[in-house]
């Protein structure tokens, strides 16, 4: 798959198809208060954007149905939805289709129907590949559904998104980065990485009242969410989103966000916390001898240097001491790395590690 992010024309479904209540959703009650767009209003919706906007220069575009379970309406249903998408592709305006979807519901049978309808991504809600994590969150399947459907969707040759959760009942963290270990032997084309919010008017929000549920705080949860994204770059897995997209003032005071480790840039919290692991393991071992400490980036990874209220700048400075920091911005550094040179009166050395 091509890692570039494609260019999206988004519809949410929220819970259509899902008979499910899993104990964190609340998309019932959006369902409830708002009706999705029907087929003939994603139709016109398409139109409307076809004559104002082009994505030009993007190599991937794609209609992406978010939300539910898009493969447990019926045939009809789903047909009528993929039915308004088809002109554009055949157009070449998008080149294909994503659904979101549940593991347990991508029957050989059901992938095909897809597939011949221009769908090339599915998206699955994996959440967890433990047993116990996913009976007490109620998601209704088991991690073998879930193991299976990645491989099932690959074998269909359509690309397999796995969406994952931390912060679950019954996981102690651990339970997450097993999952992430079993998740990259299972090769998912790109994966998301969701840290569990209690919302409003949900199971989770009842059990965590009565004590039987807490939140991960924010720092555990991107300390943890940053530890996964590491394993999944070096495994060359890529994870095209972390943290929640922020939806009508979610964490606003009286937003649907009751407890849970909230923050507007969750992905850029956790992003740059792994950035600050790998300027430190870059660090040379002849610091002693240097007066400069020179940082290499590349341009667009300034706000991962740095991090969230300078916050990376102090702690990098705790660990080199009184020594001056320098950054450079260069084209040629992949996206990600870092390399450290030092300079001193005494030595001039230099110490470049590979990031990977
Ligand atoms: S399967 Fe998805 S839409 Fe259905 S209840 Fe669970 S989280 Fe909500």
């Amino acid at each position: 798959m091509d890692p570039s992010p494609p260019w999206i024309a988004p519809f949410f479904l929220a819970h259509v198809g899902c008979p499910h209540r899993c104990v964190f959703c609340n998309q019932y009650l959006i369902a409830e208060t708002a009706s999705p767009p029907s087929p003939l209003e994603v139709g016109e919706a398409l139109k409307a954007l076809w004559r104002s906007r082009s994505p030009e220069g993007k190599k991937r575009r794609q209609v992406a149905f978010y939300g539910g379970s898009f493969t447990r309406m019926s045939l009809a249903r789903q047909e009528a939805y993929l039915d308004v998408c088809r002109p554009y592709v055949r157009r070449g305006w998008v080149d294909s289709i994503r659904v979101s979807t549940r593991p347990d519901q991508v029957s050989e049978r059901q992938l095909a129907f897809l597939a011949e309808r221009s769908v090339r991504t599915v998206e699955l809600g994996v959440q967890s590949l433990s047993d116990r994590v996913l009976r007490a969150s109620r998601r209704g399947h088991t991690g073998k559904e879930a193991r299976d459907a990645i491989l099932r969707v690959r074998a269909m040759g359509l690309d397999a998104g796995a969406q994952i959760m931390v912060g679950l009942p019954e996981d102690t963290g651990t339970e997450s980065l097993e999952t992430v270990e079993e998740l990259v032997g299972l090769k998912p084309d790109f994966v998301r990485i969701y840290p569990l919010l209690v919302l409003r008017q949900t199971e989770l929000a009842d059990w965590m009242r009565r004590g039987v549920y807490t939140p991960l705080g924010l720092e555990e949860a991107v300390s943890l969410c940053a530890r996964m994204l590491e394993r999944f770059e070096r495994a060359s897995i890529p994870v095209i989103r972390v943290g929640l997209q922020e939806q009508g003032g979610m964490g606003r005071e009286g937003g649907d966000v009751m407890a849970g480790p909230y923050h507007p840039a969750f992905g850029h919290l956790v992003r740059s916390a792994l950035f600050l692991k790998k300027v430190v393991a870059s660090l040379p071992r002849e610091i002693q001898s240097a007066s400069t400490v020179c940082l290499r980036i590349h341009p667009h990874d300034r706000s991962l240097l740095v991090g969230d209220r300078r916050q990376n700048l102090g702690k990098i400075r705790d660990v080199i001491e009184d020594r001056e920091i320098r950054i450079e911005e260069d084209q040629g550094i992949p996206r990600g790395t870092v390399e450290c040179e030092i300079e001193g009166q005494r030595a001039k050395e230099k110490g470049k590690r590979d990031q990977g």
